[in-house]
């Protein structure tokens, strides 16, 4: 396997701040040297080997750290090339020491990223799994996490080895077709253009992944609105667990929106209660309310609160037509389910509906479990291949923007030439997105977001 480098790089590979254990680690040619050098007793490494040993300074003759140390030799390593990996004390001082040494003795401080790209460079990983490797560090919810491990495990690549494998069997079709236009080879513009749409359908559904990718990094935005002391903020605390909105029974109390975080089938939620809604306000309680409507109208959910134990007034009804027309998804719950109820569910058409009391906790169960199923929107993907980078999704959004002009081609019946062609530049797109084909700007635009160490 190539070498990709000259230079060895080392870096410290965990956190920084005091800990058990922290790690230093060395990549390139001389991993292998400066590891001998600075470790007693002096050893002939083996790979994939634990020593326990001392890191000293040759030249003071100074013992820095007891440590272990293994050594992963080439291609057989994240990086590919020579590495070796010293576990000293946690500790900012002793581990930077034990960097500084390393940096005396031949080696260069690693850039973020570094041994990432490294690995990528030298064939072990391609860039979306490169890429999956910061998304695996970052997550920060279950499924964010389950997403990237697939993603690392090679199963998103896998799939566009295969969507490019179809492509590159069109433009062998087509190349024959060219090359034999007297043997009676021809393309089948229809059959083509069916398989075209296809594959073009495949990239476009995980194209529409990234935001889907998003919501389960960042969370989901759950908004409560309803009138004034219909029980927003006590549903608020309910689902919060804790008590963190002002509860009171004169109307208007809350005057601004308040967001907070919770956990809700492994997915983070931004929860936010808002200002009650009504026509009679005046002053900062209209502004509060333009608010709950902004708040609203960027919602992937909204929880309407109704009183059940009260009239369905003007208010309510300007809510529900407000509600229908904003198109976002929503949930009417109708709340002091322990007080006699003069509410009729018929006025809410085909509206979905969950009867609770926040006051006691009756119905969370169920109007938990219906949020759960409103916010699953990995149900219209067939798989957790999704993309989540920008530069991912920019460079699909590219690619699907030529398949359009390739489908169309073939729709028009244009030459064999030009299909050829078209579908030529749609596999080296492609092959940017995989990372099959890549420059040094791409290459920092990647791996200047990881760290040090990674
Ligand atoms: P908001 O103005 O919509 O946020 O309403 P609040 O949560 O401040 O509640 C208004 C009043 O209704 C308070 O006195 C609450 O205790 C009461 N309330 C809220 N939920 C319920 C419930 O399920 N049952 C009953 N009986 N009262 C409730």
């Amino acid at each position: 396997m190539a070498v990709s480098s000259n230079h060895t790089i080392a870096a410290v590979s965990t956190a920084s701040g005091a800990a058990a254990i922290s790690v230093v680690r060395m990549s390139g040619p001389d991993a292998l040297k400066i590891a001998e050098t600075v470790f007693r007793p002096s050893r002939k490494f083996e790979s994939h080997r634990l020593y326990y040993g001392r890191i000293i300074d040759p030249a003071l003759n100074d013992t820095i750290d007891e440590v272990m140390i293994a050594v992963m030799l080439s291609p057989k390593s994240y990086t590919g090339e020579d590495m070796a990996e010293i576990y000293c004390h946690g500790g900012m001082l002793v581990t930077s020491k034990v960097l500084e040494l390393l940096l005396k003795n031949g080696a260069t401080a690693a850039e973020p990223g570094e041994f990432t790209k490294r690995a990528y460079l030298n064939g072990k990983i391609d860039l979306l799994r490169a890429e999956a490797v910061n998304e695996v560090i970052n997550a920060k919810t279950e499924l964010a996490l389950k997403i990237a491990q697939r993603q690392l495990r090679g199963d998103l690549s896998k799939r566009f080895g295969m969507l490019r494998k179809k492509l590159l069997l069109l433009s062998a079709r087509i190349e024959v077709a060219i090359d034999h236009p007297d043997d009676g080879y021809f393309s089948d513009y229809k059959k083509l253009y069916e398989e075209a749409v296809t594959i073009k359908n495949d990239i476009e559904k995980i194209y529409r992944s990234y935001e889907l990718g998003l919501r389960l990094r960042e969370g989901f935005r759950i908004v409560i609105v309803g009138k004034p002391n219909v029980g927003k903020s006590t549903l608020f605390n309910r689902l919060l667990g804790i008590d963190r909105a002002i509860v009171a029974s004169i109307p208007g109390t809350t005057r601004d929106s308040i967001d907070a975080q919770f956990s809700l089938s492994g997915k983070s939620i931004k929860l936010t209660d808002t200002a009650g809604i009504r026509e009679s306000a005046q002053g900062i309680e209209k502004i509060g309310i333009a608010r709950s409507w902004n708040e609203a109208e960027n919602a992937d959910l909204i929880l309407w609160v109704i009183d059940r134990s009260s009239a369905f007034d003007d208010d309510d009804k300007k809510i529900y037509k407000q509600l229908k027309k904003s198109g976002r998804s929503f949930l009417a719950v109708l709340n002091k389910q322990d007080k006699a109820s003069v509410f009729n569910e018929n006025i809410l058409g085909a509206t979905k509906i969950v009867t609770i009391s926040a006051k006691n906790g009756s119905g969370m169960d169920m109007l938990k479990k219906e949020m759960a199923n409103l916010l699953e929107i990995e149900k219209e993907f067939d798989s957790y291949d999704i993309i989540t980078t920008v530069r991912q999704k920019n460079k699909l959004s590219e690619t699907l923007n030529l398949m359009d002009e390739m489908t169309e081609h073939i729709k028009e019946g244009y030459g064999e030439e030009i299909i050829g062609a078209d579908i030529l530049s749609v596999i080296s797109y492609l092959d940017e997105f995989i990372g099959k084909i890549s420059n040094d700007d791409l290459l920092e635009t990647v791996f200047s977001t990881f760290c040090v160490g990674k």
